[in-house]
């Protein structure tokens, strides 16, 4: 899914301050699951052909003509806009973005047409055979699930721009994109043979799921396990094309091997050198990274982890379907208590293939969780939202983050990749090195994907019980139905691991427990972890900070301020809070900051060794 550019949210939610102590609550909730209703198919399918026009770019506007042609015409036909793009998991209103619709006969003749929701146009066809229907899409915003049309390029997800007649998702249909000037077309559909720029898709879940790049874009076409793969990126930057082919075709390689094959003909990455995340699609994937972000070093691999993540997908998530994930409802909320397997489980993976390609230490591997470990016990949400909450009720909380995130909510990625990985170690551990958590994502595509079926949360406990030999009631209960506390030493230890949260300093420091955003000289509390000495005191999220003590506030001057304080004295605040001063005054905490830190056991076992070895291969040290 759509990565990175939400886990930025997180992490500018986690910037600031100190952190914290925390409240304890038990959220307990029940839910029945809704299934998306099924699609009516007519008897005949119609002939179904849009083409994609762009003669303007400056003014934003994708031209759609789409014709729906059919031996039996109903009375009305009814056209509609998804209103999300799977793999993001929010109501988009993409209809919101359409206008100038027109619809005539084929003869030219106009027909009568009315919307009757949202997302519908309904037209009276008076029995023509063909209709052809007219409509620009405003399409400025550069994100992977939204379009966007300017004098360097164009991009389309086309569940943002291309309607489905009612009842006919599974019908086929044709895109013929007429491009600007010299552009070029890139698209995972397949050409129609014969035809220019023309591409067709089996059905309209296939539609949905083919990104498209049109500009003059660079490229380069490579070839992993026999199958040709290909880069396009468009806008400049610091990137070597040869060196991401390359290092691509490696983590192509390592997911293989976890599944056996590669699930498609051909694979196409599309690159936009402007902000970043990405959306995983059957045989694509949309990439969005800082035109600057590949070199050095840490940033390119950086890069080469959100590659791993979209293309571990290609299985996880686009065949390995958790329940409702596929057909699709393009029209509601899609409701899964799984997407911490179908993102969590993938952005575990990121780093394992990494680590597996050459492009990583186990070092690099095991620092990078620990940093994970620390960002969750910082969060008191770990207490509230179990990840089968959060992943129940990411439609209206994960995308829309706002300041108690922090209190209420965890991100299903990042607990989901923690829980990832310690139920691959206890199944390693279980299972004496026999099976691991490649074991149960084989099964799952094995058993499930190859055989048309999609996974349910029981199914995904029982395979992994299947592969580690004993029941993990207790572990899915607490980690994943549950919200205890992670004990991150006893399953470690299995093989030869344990944390360290060592303390540089054992002395308390003074702690206030604000995170703060400084923007255009104004200093402002972005959240408050509840429980914390700022919290109780009565500061709120929003409160601009004028003053400390009667000295103008600024970021640093605060930080610099508070640490020269003691954990007990009392320190005066002056707010602007709904444009009125007022004064407050914060009596600081004490905390001792752990540093986190995943190390070797004292004396490990052979066993212990060999576990490791065979995960991570290395020696434990
Ligand atoms: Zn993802």
């Amino acid at each position: 899914m759509d990565k990175a550019t939400n886990k930025k949210l997180f992490f500018i939610l986690l910037f600031g301050l100190i952190f914290s102590m925390y409240q304890e609550t038990e959220a307990q909730r029940t839910r029945t699951k809704p299934m998306p209703t099924p699609a009516i198919s007519k008897t005949v399918p119609s002939n179904i052909n849009f083409t994609v026009s762009m003669p303007k770019p400056w003014t934003h506007l994708l031209q759609v003509e789409m014709r729906v042609a059919s031996a039996q015409t109903p009375a009305q036909l009814e056209l509609k806009m998804p209103v999300w793009t799977p793999g993001s998991y929010l109501i988009r209103e993409y209809a919101r973005h359409v206008q100038n619709f027109s619809v005539a006969d084929a003869g030219g003749n106009a027909l009568e047409w009315r919307k009757i929701n949202k997302n519908t146009w309904q037209i009276d066809t008076k029995g023509a055979k063909e209709i052809v229907a007219k409509y620009d899409v405003y399409a400025n915003e550069l994100t992977v699930r939204t379009n966007e049309l300017n004098d360097e390029h164009a991009f389309f997800t086309p569940a943002a721009l291309l309607m489905f007649p009612k009842g006919e998702i599974s019908t086929p249909s044709t895109v013929k994109v007429n491009p600007y000037g010299n552009w070029k077309v890139a698209t995972g559909l397949p050409p129609v043979a014969g035809q220019t720029n023309t591409f067709r898709a089996e059905n309209f879940d296939i539609l949905y799921d083919s990104p498209f790049e049109v500009s003059d874009f660079k490229e380069i076409r490579f070839t992993a396990m026999g199958k040709p793969h290909r880069y396009v990126v468009t806008g400049e930057g610091n990137y070597d094309l040869e060196l991401m082919a390359k290092d691509t075709e490696k983590i192509i390689i390592e997911s293989s091997k976890i599944f056996g094959d590669l699930p498609y003909n051909d694979y196409l990455l599309i690159v936009n050198t402007r902000g970043g995340g990405g959306l995983e699609h059957l045989n694509s994937t949309a990439l969005q990274w800082n035109r600057f972000g590949f070199k050095p070093e840490a940033r390119y691999k950086a890069f080469l982890n959100l590659v791993a993540h979209e293309f571990f997908h290609a299985w996880n998530v686009k065949r390995i379907r958790p329940d409702v994930l596929g057909p699709f409802d393009y029209e509601n909320e899609n409701y899964t208590n799984l997407l911490w397997v179908a993102e969590g489980t993938t952005s575990y993976y990121e780093p394992i293939l990494l680590l597996r390609a050459g492009l990583i230490t186990d070092r690099e591997f095991l620092d990078s969780k620990a940093a994970l470990f620390q960002q969750l016990q910082d969060r008191p949400g770990r207490f509230e939202t179990s990840l089968e909450e959060a992943s129940f009720d990411a439609w209206i909380k994960y995308y829309r983050q706002d300041e108690n995130a922090i209190n209420n909510q965890i991100s299903y990625y990042d607990k989901g990749d923690i829980v990832s990985f310690m139920l691959d170690v206890e199944i390693r551990t279980a299972s004496d090195g026999a099976k691991s958590l490649d074991d149960v994502m084989r099964h799952l595509y094995d058993e499930f994907s190859k055989k048309g079926r999609n996974f349910t949360p029981e199914d995904f406990q029982k395979v992994s019980e299947l592969m580690a030999g004993k029941s993990l009631e207790e572990f899915f209960d607490k980690y994943v139905r549950g919200t205890e506390e992670i004990d991150y030493n006893s399953i470690l230890k299995g093989i030869g691991l344990q944390l360290l949260t060592t303390r540089a300093n054992t002395n308390e420091q003074p702690y206030l427990g604000a995170n703060m955003t400084e923007a255009d000289g104004r200093l402002t509390v972005r959240s408050l972890p509840a429980g914390s000495p700022a919290y109780e005191s009565g500061l709120n999220t929003g409160d601009q900070i004028v003053a400390v003590d009667g000295f103008r506030a600024g970021q640093t001057f605060l930080q610099t301020y508070i640490n020269e304080k003691k954990p007990g004295d009392k320190v005066k605040f002056s707010v602007f809070r709904f444009d009125q001063l007022r004064e407050m005054e914060v009596t600081l905490g004490g905390r001792v900051s752990p540093n986190y830190r995943i190390a070797a056991v004292e004396n490990p076992t052979d066993r212990q060794k060999q576990l490791y070895r065979a995960f991570l291969g290395n020696e434990l040290k």
